[in-house]
């Protein structure tokens, strides 16, 4: 079986946007609004020359009380599957509580983390990207999923981690 990479965070972090990335086709539902995404779907992702699939997450009502609670839990589920996680920040909003609540999930899972600070779209957002250095879940990947920079340095530490 190929190794599995879970991708999660909370909702309009860039998520799907990402998996369309990392597959190289649009598939992945991408939606302005949170909650758009159905739970848990698989793509088969190819990357020098390496076989993966990758797993989105997503899926809860945004209108939902415990929204930080509801997007933990999918993400241990997600995460108990896979063989490594895509965790994705949105660096121009910074760390909310939604996203520490998946921290304190991916640190008790002991799955390895890549980090990936989405939406650096241009060189001078790059900065905001530093301070997720903070989240102790090690080097924070710029990426534009909307535009593709920093997705090439952010692949090769997925694999690194699969
Ligand atoms: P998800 O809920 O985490 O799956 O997020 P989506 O992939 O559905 O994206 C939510 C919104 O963020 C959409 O409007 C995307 O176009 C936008 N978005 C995603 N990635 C980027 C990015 O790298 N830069 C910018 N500026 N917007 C992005
Ligand atoms: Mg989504």
């Amino acid at each position: 079986p190929t190794p599995v990479l879970a991708v999660v965070g909370r909702p309009n972090v860039g998520k799907s946007t990402l998996v369309n990335r990392i597959i190289g086709r649009r598939e992945a539902v991408v939606e302005d609004r949170p909650g758009v995404t159905r739970d848990r779907v698989s793509y088969d992702a190819h990357w020098n020359g390496r076989a993966f699939t990758v797993v989105d997450t997503g899926g809860w009502d945004p209108d939902a009380r415990g929204l930080a609670e509801r997007i933990a839990g999918q993400a241990e589920v997600a995460v108990s599957l896979a063989d490594a996680v895509l965790f994705v920040v949105d660096a121009t909003v910074g760390i909310t509580d939604a996203d520490e609540a998946v921290v304190r999930i991916l640190r008790a899972s002991g799955k390895p983390v890549v980090l990936a600070a989405n939406k650096v779209d241009d060189q001078r957002t790059e900065a905001e990207a530093y301070g997720l250095w903070n989240l102790g879940l090690g080097e924070p990947w710029p990426v534009s999923a909307l535009h593709g920079r920093g997705s090439g340095d952010m692949l090769d530490a997925i694999l690194a981690a699969l």
